[in-house]
């Protein structure tokens, strides 16, 4: 066996002490003789592992009592439609901004529930920047803000957290969650696919401040509306009971690794030497204002396109897997989540600057 460097957007690399613990717990759960997987939701075992999870997150995030935490399904995609559907409280509209793909999509899916205000987009510059929020025109009769704090396709990524006021703050951080601290009580919400920095697909993090929840009208479907998930602990239907479990362990294995403060000082150093890396070249390219580049993924153009099936050949050779840019960019994007570790981004760095030698 010879694991890869994996720089996949998503699903995407977990950290290795996380899988070895897996496997060896994967037949017979301490003790129990059956696989997490096998386990009823209901059971001691499991209970025990869920509410363990939601400790390990609360305390690594400083999530304090009156926000919920809500193990969901549906991913990041069905929270499109449920922030609106819970959070609009009869105001009928919300402001969203704009700075990439996964904004469009989060305003298209809201469009459906009540009218959108574009606060702000940064359409203009081809989703390479964020609008600074002096320009931003904000509605303070909207329901909440929406902003997507790291764009996966584009690479953009705030590092800053706006200031919505008494507006709740919401904000789609499925591809940067856990990746630096946390101020949770700076949103009304945040959610995330579990697959990029949590754990397995399957699995949807919500954490929702408690006078956010309740308000879904009286359309709504009950497991659409954040109260029930709320009430019953996230066990109003069986949750996605393997996925949480291993989320779990990787919530452990960043608290070992220092916690979100020195995930965040490993994840900028990843970052920066990569981009220090692809701007001190002449053939490859980043095409985002250094302000806004994000941490987590980071897109790049060859010089001459008509080599990125060599390139990305040579890498699989090497041992550096999925760096095939998003189809709707083409090109390159590295994902440098948690679990990659620097090794990683030296060996990308190696292997970038040889391939320029050769063809450049
Ligand atoms: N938002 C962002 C920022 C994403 O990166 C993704 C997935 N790549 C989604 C939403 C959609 O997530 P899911 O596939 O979990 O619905």
């Amino acid at each position: 066996m010879s694991r890869v460097y994996n720089f996949s957007a998503g699903p995407a690399m977990l950290p290795e002490p996380v899988l070895e613990q897996v496997r060896e717990e994967l037949l017979d759960w301490r003790g129990t003789g059956m696989s997490v997987m096998e386990m009823s939701h209901r059971g001691k075992a499991f209970v025990a592992i869920a509410e363990e999870a939601e400790a390990e997150l609360r305390a690594l995030a400083g999530i304090p009592e009156h926000y919920e935490v809500l193990f969901l399904q549906g991913g990041a995609s069905l929270q499109f439609a449920m922030v609106p559907l819970n959070l609009l409280r009869g105001k009928g509209k919300a402001d969203y901004v704009n700075t990439g793909s996964w904004s469009t999509k989060a305003i298209k899916e809201a469009r459906r529930f009540c009218e959108v205000n574009v606060a702000a987009s940064s359409e203009a510059s081809r989703f390479t920047t964020i609008p600074p929020q002096a320009e931003w025109r904000l509605d303070p009769d909207a329901a909440y803000v929406h902003y997507t704090p790291n764009e996966t396709i584009g690479g953009v990524e705030f590092h800053w957290v706006p200031d919505t006021g008494d507006v709740p703050l919401v904000a789609d951080m499925s591809s940067t969650i856990l990746s630096r601290p946390l101020e949770v009580e700076r949103f009304g919400l945040i959610y995330a696919g579990a697959q990029k920095n949590i754990g397995p697909a399957g699995l949807t993090l919500v954490i929702v401040r408690e006078d956010l929840v309740g308000h879904a009208g009286p359309g709504v479907p009950s497991m659409l509306d954040y109260r029930t998930h709320a009430e019953a602990g996230s066990m109003a239907n069986t949750p996605p009971t393997f996925a949480w479990y291993v989320a779990g362990l990787v919530f452990k294995w960043i608290r070992d690794q220092g916690g979100l403060a020195a995930m965040a000082e490993r994840n900028r150093r990843k970052a920066e030497k990569l981009y220090a890396f692809i701007d001190g070249s002449d053939f490859y390219h980043n095409p985002v204002d250094p302000a806004c580049r994000s941490w987590m993924n980071v897109p790049f153009t060859l010089a001459r396109p008509e080599l990125d099936g060599a390139f990305l050949e040579g890498a699989a050779e090497a041992g550096l897997s999925t760096l095939k840019g998003h189809r709707s960019v083409g090109g390159m994007r590295a994902s440098l989540y948690n679990a990659m570790p620097e090794a990683g981004v030296d060996a990308l760095i190696d292997y970038m600057a040889e391939f320029e030698r050769r063809h450049g």
